[in-house]
């Protein structure tokens, strides 16, 4: 059976876990290892089982770990080209070991274990941005943050996914009157910013979602509210939904913290 674990989300570090016992991976990387070392083990899990790394992009909060995780496990990290290719830098200051360095382009299945794993793109400031699909014979988990607007790509894919972690990173009343400066609420609205909670919303209706599991994640400490975007949710979303907060823990593996 697939279970999984929301290990973090938002801008303080994103990771989530996914494992049926035989195949183990790990979705972006936004932690220390101590730190996320300390999190699988609440979930039954460490650093040592895992089989595979996926990254979203490279803004430290989903990739920071990434090399120091590489190092420490001999396993592939999987990223989209041109994130490496047009970030030589940042890709640079990973410091993850060339033999495990696994590119790929959108939709190139990766088959590892039980998971058929591919990547879509994504529209957001970071080149080589996508969202990552899990084929596994139990669930079709689907993870969908960092992107200004959303596809019809996307849409039919969360369409066949029984599970969606899906971004709902700001309300934009608290975006608009709060603190950030113009310009930085300018990037976040943008098609390359982040999805505010009523594109997560539309997302959700427009998709015809109907899987058992819907999370939201990455929510925004300044511009958002898990009570509001929870108010906001129940007369939008018909479908079960969790909203994650920051520094709380969820999943099917063990208790949510
Ligand atoms: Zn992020
Ligand atoms: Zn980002």
């Amino acid at each position: 059976m697939l279970k999984w674990a929301v290990l973090g989300s938002g801008s303080s570090g994103n990771a989530y876990y996914m494992s049926d016992g035989e195949t183990s991976i790990l979705l972006d990387q936004g932690f220390s290892l101590a730190e996320l070392d300390r999190r699988l083990i609440r979930f039954g899990s460490s650093v040592d089982e895992l089989d595979a790394l996926f990254v979203t992009h490279l803004h430290p909060d989903h990739a920071r770990g990434a090399g120091i995780l590489a190092r420490r496990c001999d396993i592939p990290i999987h990223l989209h080209t041109k994130a490496i290719t047009h970030n030589a830098r940042e890709f640079a200051a990973l410091g993850i070991p060339s033999s495990q360095v696994a590119d790929v382009e959108a939709g190139e299945v990766i088959r590892l274990g039980t998971m058929n794993i591919f990547c879509f793109s994504t529209s957001h400031d970071s080149p080589g941005s996508v969202g990552w699909y899990i084929d596994h014979p139990d669930q079709q988990v689907m993870l969908l943050t960092d992107l200004g607007k959303t596809t019809e790509e996307q849409k039919e894919l969360a369409q066949k996914a029984s599970v969606l972690f899906l971004e709902a990173n700001y309300d934009e009343k608290m975006l608009e009157y709060g603190p950030y400066p113009r310009f930085l609420k300018k990037r976040i609205r943008s098609v390359e910013g982040h999805l505010s909670n009523d594109q997560a919303f539309s997302f959700v209706q427009e998709s015809g979602f109907s899987g058992n599991e819907l999370y939201f994640v990455h929510l925004s400490d300044i511009n958002n509210d898990p009570r509001l975007l929870e108010e906001q949710a129940e007369g939008l979303v018909s479908t079960p939904f969790i909203v994650c907060e920051k520094n709380r823990w969820y999943g099917t593996i063990g208790a949510a913290q």
